[in-house]
C-alpha cells in the first residue's frame, strides 16, 4: 500500500510517500480502509520531534473508513462496517490500525469525511467544554485560535451552552467565521494585547476560563485574563509550548487554577467515548453542529497540507485522503 512514512525529524521535507507493507491486526486492533485523514496539529509536533516518536512511522491518529480486518480477540465489529476513530496508529495511510476499544461505529447521516473531520478536534471541544471546565449559561469563556480546528467547534460548543464567548484569530476573514460559530467578540491578536482588551469587555471582572491553544505567545495574556479564582486549560503549542511556571505565579494572579488536558485522559473509558462521539455525531444529523472542512489534499501531498497548518493558513479541518 502506500503511505507517508516519516524516517527522520524535520521540517515538512521529511513527509515521504512510499510503498510500505499493509499493516496486520494484532491481538484487540482493527484494519481499516482509510477514506479519510484528519491532519491534527500533534503530527507537527510528530514531525519534529516535539512528542518524540520511534523512527521511521507512519503519522496519523484520527481516520475514517470501513473495516478490512480484524485481529484477534475482537467482536463487536462487521467487515465493511463504517467506522471512525482518534486514537489510531498510522492514518496517513490507505490502510491503518485502531485499536477496537477506540473504533466508533459512524451512523448513517454522517459522511466518513466528516467523521474523520469531527472525532479529534470535535471530542477535545467536547471535553473542553462539559468536562475540564463544565461550561455555565451566563459565563464568559476566551477562547484563542477560535477559527481553528478545535476553536470553530469549541466556539459553538460554548456557545450553545449559553457562555459568551471571546475569541481571538489571526485576520479579517477568521474572525468572520468565529463569528458565526457564535463568538460575541474577536481580537485580533496579532495586532492588539489581549488582556487589556478583555478586561474592558468584561468591565474589568475577567472571564470564568480560558481554553488557550496557542501556548507560548498567548500564555501571560491568558492568565491576565482570567477573573479572580478562574480556570487556565493549556491545551496546545501552536505557538512553542510554554515555559516552566511557579505555581506562585497563580496565586498572584487571583487564586488561579491551572490545567494541561490531553483527549487521551478523556476517552478513556468505553463510556466517556461513546458519550462524546455519541453527542457530537448526533448534532451533525441534527444539523446542530457545522463542521467547517477547509481543504482536502491527496495524502502524497501531505507535506502541503503541515505547510498550510503550521502557516496559519487553515481556518477548520485539513483532510488527507488516499
Ligand atoms: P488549528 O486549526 O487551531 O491551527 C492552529 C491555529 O493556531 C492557526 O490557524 C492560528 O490561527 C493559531 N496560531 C497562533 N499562533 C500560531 C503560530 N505561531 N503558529 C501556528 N499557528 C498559530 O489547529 P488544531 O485545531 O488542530 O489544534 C489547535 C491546538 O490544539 C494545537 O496546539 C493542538 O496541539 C491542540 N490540541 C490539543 C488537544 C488536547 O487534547 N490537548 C487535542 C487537539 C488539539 P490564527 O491565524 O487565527 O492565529
Amino acid at each position: 500500500m502506500r503511505a507517508i512514512r516519516i524516517h527522520t525529524t524535520g521540517g515538512p521535507e521529511v513527509l515521504c510517500y512510499e510503498d510500505v507493507p499493509t499493516p496486520e491486526p494484532g491481538p484487540g486492533q482493527v484494519r481499516v480502509k482509510v477514506t479519510a485523514t484528519g491532519l491534527n496539529y500533534i503530527e507537527m509536533y510528530h514531525r519534529t520531534g516535539l512528542y518524540p516518536q520511534p523512527l521511521p512511522f507512519t503519522p496519523g491518529g484520527e481516520f475514517a473508513g470501513t473495516v478490512d480486518a480484524l485481529g484477534p480477540e475482537v467482536s463487536g465489529f462487521a467487515l465493511g462496517e463504517r467506522v471512525a476513530t482518534a486514537s489510531g496508529v498510522g492514518g496517513y495511510a490507505e490502510y491503518a490500525l485502531a485499536p477496537a476499544d477506540k473504533l466508533v461505529a459512524v451512523p448513517e447521516g454522517v459522511d466518513l469525511h466528516l467523521a474523520a473531520a469531527v472525532m479529534l478536534q470535535g471530542m477535545t471541544a467536547h471535553y473542553l467544554a462539559y468536562s475540564t471546565y463544565p461550561l455555565k449559561a451566563g459565563e464568559t469563556c476566551l477562547i484563542h485560535a477560535a477559527a481553528g480546528g478545535v476553536g470553530l467547534l469549541l466556539t459553538q460548543i460554548a456557545s450553545r451552552l449559553g457562555a459568551r464567548v471571546i475569541g481571538t484569530v489571526g485576520s479579517p476573514e477568521k474572525a468572520e467565521l468565529a463569528r458565526a460559530a457564535g463568538a460575541s467578540e474577536v481580537i485580533f491578536y496579532r495586532n492588539e494585547p489581549v488582556a487589556p482588551r478583555v478586561r474592558e469587555l468584561t468591565d474589568g471582572r475577567g472571564v470564568d476560563v480560558v481554553y488557550d491553544s496557542v501556548g507560548q505567545d498567548t500564555w501571560e495574556g491568558s492568565l491576565d485574563s482570567l477573573r479572580s479564582r478562574g480556570m487556565m486549560v493549556t491545551f496546545g503549542n501552536s505557538s512553542g509550548p510554554v515555559p516552566a511556571v511557579s505555581p506562585l505565579v497563580l496565586s498572584g494572579k487571583g487564586s488561579l487554577f491551572l490545567t494541561r488536558p490531553t483527549l487521551g485522559h478523556y476517552i478513556a473509558t468505553p463510556e466517556d467515548l461513546a458519550w462524546r462521539a455519541g453527542d457530537l455525531f448526533g448534532w451533525i444529523v441534527a444539523g446542530a453542529l457545522s463542521v467547517r472542512v477547509d481543504r482536502r489534499f491527496p495524502m502524497s501531498d501531505a507535506a502541503d497540507a503541515h505547510i498550510a497548518l503550521q502557516g496559519r493558513a487553515t481556518a477548520g479541518k485539513v483532510l488527507l485522503v488516499p
